[in-house]
């Protein structure tokens, strides 16, 4: 049978700050059977593009990603915020509502020619996982695939990642 995923998603209001609804993939996480069918159907999508690696950004993106290079049989490496990377990095600067953000990866976290699929929980307006997609280019990797739980379509982070192959799970 397969699961209405939207029944897995709970909606907050006013959270982080007044005026944002915040969708929550929590109680998705929580489900065994709502979790294993979201993984699965990402896993099909990226199952004929070759997926060589999945990078996510911290840290519901490695709650994305992980599962899915597991079910790949591929590895995963992670884009993260300042400081906790041991290691020479890369980095790629983002705008938020109020100032900027950065993520980073380790210089030898992508091979020059892997093809990767980049994961997140959530596309809202896009400067998140186009910080990502900018690291993976970085290292010399190819981008063959963006893939969301959520996709907030009001904040057209979709036209950020133009030219990119995408699959949300669900719109609101
Ligand atoms: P963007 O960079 O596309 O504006 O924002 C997406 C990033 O912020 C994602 O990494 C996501 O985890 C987080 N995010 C923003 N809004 C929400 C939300 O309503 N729910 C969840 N789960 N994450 C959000």
């Amino acid at each position: 049978m397969t699961l209405d995923l939207h029944d897995y998603v709970a909606s907050i209001p006013d959270y982080p700050e007044k005026g944002v609804l915040f969708r929550d993939i929590s109680p998705l996480m929580a489900d065994g059977e709502a979790y294993h069918q979201a993984t699965d159907q990402i896993v099909q999508f990226a199952r004929d593009k070759g997926v060589e690696m999945i990078v996510g950004p911290e840290a519901r993106g490695f709650i994305v990603g992980c599962p899915v290079a597991f079910e790949l049989g591929v590895g995963f490496a992670p884009a993260r915020k300042k400081g906790k990377l041991p290691r020479e990095t890369v980095k790629a600067e983002y705008s938020l509502e109020y100032g900027k953000s950065a993520l980073y990866m380790h210089k030898d976290a992508i091979k020059p020619g892997q093809k990767v699929l980049v994961t997140d929980d959530l596309l809202a307006t896009g400067g998140t996982i186009s910080a990502t997609i900018d690291l993976v280019e970085q290292l010399g990797g190819i981008v063959v695939g963006c893939a969301f739980i959520i996709e907030l379509k009001d904040l057209h982070g979709r036209d950020k990642i133009k030219g990119y192959d995408m699959l949300s799970l669900m719109e609101y």
